[in-house]
C-alpha cells in the first residue's frame, strides 16, 4: 500500500509530469517570469471555466480576500460578518484593515453560515457579508443574497475550498460557488482542489467597474505606469504558476469527480454507525469534497488520532480554535453572539485523507481502522 497522506500531491503530478514538466521548462525559456502569457491565458480559462466575466489573478487567497475589500472601498469601522467555524485568513484581513469582524454561526449540517444567526449579527454599520464554502460545501447562496439586497451589503464568496462547484437555485439556473456575490475569492495553495506548485489566487467579478479597481489595487492602486490612483498592494500570480494552473484545470472536474468518488466509498463504510455523521449533501449543490470530515459523537476524538497515527494514517482538526476565540483579535470589540454549534462542531470534527489518489486498498485500511476504534 502507498503511505498515507491527507493530500497525495507527488502521485498526482507524476501523471501530468510531462506536460507540467514541459509548461515550466517553457516559462523558464521564455524568462517572462513576472505577467507572462501563461497569466492571462489562465485568468480566461478559468473565467470561461467559471462562466465568471472577470478573473483577476493574484498572489494567494489572503489577498484575494484582502483586495476584495479594499476595492469595494470598505472604511475602518465597516461591519464585515464572517462564519466563525473557518480558516483564519476569512477574518484576519477584516481585521488587517481595521474593519470589525462579526462572528456568525454555521449550520450543523453544511458547515456553512447559518442564515438565521447572519440575520440576527446585521447593523446600520454592516458593509458585507463573507460566507465560506467550507470543506467544499456551498453555502445556502439564494437565502444569503436575499438577505444581502435587503440590507444593501456586498457579498465576498471566499470559495479557497470550493472551486469548481455547482450551486442551483430555486428556479433551477445552476452557477459555480464564487460566482454568485458581488466578488468570489479564491486560493491556489497546492493542497487547495485547484492547487499550484507554491502560492497563488485569485479574485472574480462580473462587475466591469469592479473588475478594474480590483486590478488596480493589485497592482500598486495604478491603472498608468507609474501614476498611482489608490493605495493597493502588490499581488502577482507567477508565470510559472499560472503555466501549471493552466495544465490542472483541465484536470479539475476528474479531480472533482475523484475526490467525490473517494467520499462515496466513506460515506458507505461508516453508513448506519450512531457515533459518526458523515458530510452532509444539501441537495441546492455539488459537494467537491476538499476535506472529509466527520462529526464524531460519544468519541476520545484524541484517542482516534493516535491510534490512526500509530498505524500510519493522518487524520486533521480543520479546525482547533474558532474565529471568536482566536487571540488575535482579543483587542477588537467584538460582541459575539453565542456560539453554540460552532463550538460544538469544533469539538467533535476530524477529518480523514481526501485527495484525488486515494485507491480502495487505502480508504478500505482507513474505515476498517476508524471503525475498529470507534467499536471497540
Ligand atoms: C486556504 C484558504 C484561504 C487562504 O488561502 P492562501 O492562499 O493560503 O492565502 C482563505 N480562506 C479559506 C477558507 C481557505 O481554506
Amino acid at each position: 500500500m502507498r503511505p498515507l497522506q491527507m493530500v497525495d500531491l507527488k502521485t498526482q503530478y507524476h501523471k501530468i509530469k510531462p506536460e507540467v514538466d514541459k509548461a515550466v521548462i517553457d516559462v523558464l525559456e521564455s524568462s517572462a517570469f513576472i505577467n507572462g502569457k501563461p497569466v492571462q491565458e489562465f485568468s480566461d480559462n478559468l473565467a470561461t471555466y467559471l462562466g465568471s466575466k472577470h478573473v483577476i489573478p493574484c498572489a494567494n487567497g489572503t489577498d484575494a480576500l484582502q483586495i476584495a475589500m479594499m476595492a469595494l472601498g470598505l472604511q475602518p469601522g465597516d461591519e464585515v460578518i464572517t462564519p466563525s467555524f473557518t480558516y483564519i485568513a476569512t477574518t484576519e484581513v477584516v481585521a488587517l484593515l481595521r474593519l470589525k469582524p462579526v462572528f456568525v454561526e454555521v449550520d450543523k449540517q453544511t458547515f456553512c453560515i447559518d442564515p438565521e444567526s447572519l440575520r440576527k449579527a446585521i447593523t446600520s454599520k454592516t458593509k458585507a457579508i463573507v460566507p465560506v464554502h467550507l470543506y467544499g460545501h456551498v453555502a445556502p447562496m439564494e437565502e444569503i443574497m436575499k438577505i444581502a439586497a435587503e440590507h444593501n451589503l456586498y457579498v465576498i464568496e471566499d470559495v479557497a475550498q470550493a472551486i469548481g462547484a455547482d450551486y442551483t437555485f430555486s428556479n433551477g439556473v445552476s452557477k459555480k460557488a464564487g460566482t454568485i456575490g458581488t466578488i468570489g475569492t479564491t486560493s491556489f495553495f497546492p493542497s487547495k482542489n485547484l492547487g499550484c506548485y507554491g502560492d497563488g489566487g485569485a479574485i472574480f467579478t462580473d462587475d466591469d467597474a469592479l473588475a478594474a479597481r480590483l486590478k488596480m489595487v493589485a497592482n500598486h492602486g495604478q491603472q498608468k505606469r507609474y501614476y498611482h490612483e489608490v493605495v493597493g498592494c502588490n499581488s502577482r500570480l507567477d508565470t510559472v504558476q499560472a503555466a501549471i494552473l493552466n495544465i490542472k484545470l483541465r484536470h479539475l472536474d476528474e479531480y472533482i469527480a475523484a475526490r467525490t468518488k473517494a467520499a462515496d466509498f466513506y460515506d458507505k463504510a461508516f453508513a448506519g454507525n450512531s457515533k459518526i455523521t458523515t458530510p452532509y449533501r444539501a441537495s441546492y449543490q455539488k459537494h467537491v469534497f476538499h476535506q472529509y470530515t466527520l462529526i464524531l459523537e460519544g468519541v476520545n476524538r484524541d484517542g482516534l488520532n493516535e491510534f490512526l497515527a500509530s498505524k500510519g494514517i493522518p487524520s486533521m482538526i480543520y479546525y482547533p480554535v474558532p474565529g471568536h476565540k482566536q487571540k488575535m483579535f482579543d483587542s477588537f470589540d467584538l460582541q459575539v453572539q453565542d456560539m453554540e454549534v460552532t463550538d460544538w462542531l469544533t469539538e467533535r470534527v476530524i477529518s480523514l485523507p481526501m485527495h484525488t489518489e486515494l485507491d480502495e486498498e487505502q480508504q478500505n485500511f482507513i474505515a476498517s481502522s476508524v471503525l475498529e476504534y470507534i467499536n471497540k
